[in-house]
């Protein structure tokens, strides 16, 4: 993984001389002054544990399991958001952790917690590094050091029992070993976040992500039937049945608590048999409206695609749908429907039915091809952005059918206001019955300060998502960079239960500081 951008350097991606155009002219943007940082030359502080510390933490893990080189800090400081890249690409890495510890089971991870709460050493659960929400920063105000939690040696398939269709993980499986160690026995779990290379089962979890194949295989907390949980105040394993009326169900309370509770050491997930067939086409709408309409009417009468996105105009006419053909998109909204598993032909055959009725025209499975090339590829073309002066961000959220079109307006009027002339694209790619997911993506010119001039902007879109009824992320989380207005949305009696739930667990406050709980 490049350390101050996205993934593979050997798939780096050049801007398509169309895309350069359109910067350039419709944009303004004009390349940055100052060339991006080395890494020798990244600025971290001083490690801040004393000797003692360090040994401690050794011998709880092993000494060759906690590092404290340059390379390392630098590796596991915050994530992978565009404001992450930018402050890394001019050398600010103030927020890195004094030294990583990668625990090698269970009980070192506890070992590790109770060590930590005893003198008073933040602890950052690191799984792929992929937040975009600021969920690796941790706060180091009131503690002796900050550690980042390498949890990539717990990288093990503990069990599959296909009766059940249920397989047990330990978290810092990366997805792509998951899907492979499945694969060997004819099963997948379908989760495909665009993060997918890198991200982590127990970032996932920790997380809430959402795949792009979402609409077939549901989110990836519908896919979580047991937890195995690591807290200062002992271990949590929960989940002996797909649903119980046993109280209130606490694998609920860990979902999507980014590491503030407590460390996922082991997920037991539902499996599906992995598909023989899939097959990806694209529908052309004259408008957004229309699409829209068109995805509730499968969201709400079936059949149900497994993939289903629908772009906005702006983001069809650039052609983000399909990364490896960006600058030549089309008019109207592009609709992305994809079949995998069992009886393919009928289902997209009863979906192509319901599509015609809502005003679609079919374009084939070339569209559908060209999107399942691309489907990983758009997070390279973000580094080329940043390197060429654009600020390119993406942000997201979700409401109820009858409230999408007041969202989507609020959204694209506090970027506009905010921004003054960005580019806005939108889809729709997570749909459920009663609602869907609105996924923008932004590129604006890099103005002053680009950190504080996109931060100022994520502000007023937070503020505006809330005021229009919107939650404030549909699967990228919380972090820090949501925290205040996630206060605003569940108000302070929600804003208590996080904070006696983080006590109960957590009474020293090591894990995560400053994330989530506001
Ligand atoms: C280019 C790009 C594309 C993305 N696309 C998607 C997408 O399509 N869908 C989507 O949902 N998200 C997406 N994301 C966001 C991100 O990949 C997800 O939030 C993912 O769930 C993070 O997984 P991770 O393993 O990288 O977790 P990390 O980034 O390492 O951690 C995320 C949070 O969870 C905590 N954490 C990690 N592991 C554990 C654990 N075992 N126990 C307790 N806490 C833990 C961390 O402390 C942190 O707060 C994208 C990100 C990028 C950079």
């Amino acid at each position: 993984m490049l350390w101050s951008g996205w993934g593979d350097p050997a798939k780096a991606r050049e801007l398509p001389e169309e895309i350069r155009v359109l910067l350039h002219d419709l944009l303004g943007v004009r390349a940055p002054q100052a060339p991006a940082a080395a890494l020798e030359s990244v600025r971290v502080p001083p490690v801040a544990l004393s000797g003692a510390h360090l040994d401690a933490l050794g011998r709880a893990v092993g000494p060759e399991h906690v590092l404290t080189s340059h390379e390392a800090r630098v590796r596991h400081t915050r994530g992978k958001s565009t404001p992450d890249l930018l402050r890394m690409r001019a050398g600010d890495g103030s927020d890195a952790p004094d030294a990583v510890v990668l625990p090698g089971s269970h009980d070192e991870v506890a070992e590790l917690l109770r060590l930590c709460s005893a003198e008073r050493v933040a602890v950052v659960p690191f799984g792929g590094g992929t937040s975009v929400v600021g969920g690796l920063a941790a706060s180091r105000e009131g503690f002796a050091g900050v550690v980042a939690l390498d949890l990539s040696r717990l990288d093990r398939l503990l069990a599959v029992d296909e009766e059940s269709m249920l397989a047990t993980f330990e978290p810092g499986v990366r997805a792509p070993e998951a899907e492979r160690l499945l694969a060997a026995r004819g099963l997948t779990l379908g989760h495909f976040p665009q993060s997918f290379e890198y991200a982590s089962l127990g970032g996932f979890a920790a997380a809430r992500s959402s795949g792009q194949a979402s609409a077939g295989y549901g989110r990836f907390d519908d896919m979580v039937m047991g937890l195995t949980v690591a807290t200062p105040a002992g271990t949590l394993d929960l989940g002996r049945a797909p649903r119980s009326a046993a109280g209130p169900d606490l694998r609920q309370l860990v979902l999507g608590s980014e590491g503030a509770f407590g460390v996922i050491t082991a997920l037991r997930l539902r499996v599906r048999r992995a598909p023989a067939e899939r097959v990806y086409e694209g529908w052309r709408f004259a408008s957004f409206a229309e699409g829209t309409a068109a995805v509730r009417a499968l969201a709400q009468e079936g059949p149900l695609p497994t993939v289903l996105r629908l772009s906005d105009e702006t983001e069809t006419m650039i052609g983000l749908a399909r990364p490896d053909a960006i600058g030549q998109g089309g008019s109207g909204c592009l609709v992305i429907s994809g079949y995998e598993g069992d009886a393919v032909a009928e289902r997209r055959a009863a979906a192509s039915a319901v599509l015609r009725r809502a005003g679609g025209e079919p374009l084939g499975t070339g569209p559908g091809q060209a999107w399942e090339h691309g489907r990983f590829s758009a997070p390279y073309l973000r580094d080329s952005l940043l390197a060429a002066g654009a600020t390119v961000e993406t942000l997201e959220t979700a409401g109820f059918w009858s409230n999408l079109p007041r969202l989507y307006d609020a959204v694209r009027l506090a970027l506009l206001g905010a921004l003054g002339s960005p580019l806005v694209m939108c889809h729709v790619s997570h749909v459920y019955e009663t609602g869907a997911s609105l996924y923008f993506t932004v590129v604006t010119p890099q103005e002053g300060d680009p950190v504080e001039q996109w931060e100022r902007a994520k502000r007023q879109v937070s503020a505006a998502v809330v005021e229009a009824g919107g939650t404030v992320s549909h699967h990228h989380g919380v972090g820090r960079d949501h925290r205040e207005a996630y206060a605003r949305e569940i108000g302070p009696a929600g804003v208590a239960v996080l904070r006696a739930v983080k006590a109960g667990l957590d009474p020293a406050g090591v894990l995560n500081p400053g994330v989530l709980i506001p």
